[in-house]
């Protein structure tokens, strides 16, 4: 049916019909690295939002203003994960889209750290945390909010 209770802001409606309950299987991503590999790889802030699951400081990033045409990839592994066309100003300090560019390019997971309950997006390819998906995306087609650590990505621009 795709309906979507967006009626409050409960965080236990979780969003996705394809909700992993637990990331513990890190065999399940294609792409493995060593943590020294990793941080070989990566910025230190990309290393503690993709593979620590950090979260980096609200109105940050360099994307949250950034409007050009193009696909978003994973800043781990080069999969590519959001089109430009699906992102929004939600005005919560973090880039967001309202659907990934697949359904199969990020996986969702139950996170229940912090004291809440919430879905963590992370990439399916390389497993790298990206960020977290809510229901509150109310004007959007899909009624979802991707809230993605912009550190978590990179951009090619579109080619015609
Ligand atoms: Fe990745």
């Amino acid at each position: 049916m795709g309906i979507l209770l967006v009626n409050d802001a409960c965080s236990q409606k979780i969003p996705s019909k394809n909700l992993i309950m637990n990331n513990k299987d890190t065999n399940q991503y294609s792409i493995q690295k060593t943590e020294a590999e990793w941080k070989e790889q990566l910025t230190d802030a990309e290393f503690h939002v993709l593979r620590n699951k950090g979260t980096e400081r609200p109105y940050t990033s360099e994307f949250e203003h950034f409007w050009e045409p193009g696909v978003y990839v994973c800043k781990g592994c080069g999969a590519e994960l959001f089109e430009a066309k699906t992102k929004f100003d939600a005005g919560c300090g973090w880039p967001s889209f309202y659907k990934s560019i697949n359904p199969v390019a990020v996986k969702e997971i139950l996170d229940k750290s912090h004291g809440m309950v919430r879905t963590e997006v992370v990439c399916a390819k390389c497993g790298g945390h990206l960020g977290h998906v809510f229901n509150d995306g109310f004007d959007q087609p899909t009624g979802l909010r991707y809230c993605i650590n912009g550190v978590s990505l990179g951009f090619k621009k579109k080619e015609d």
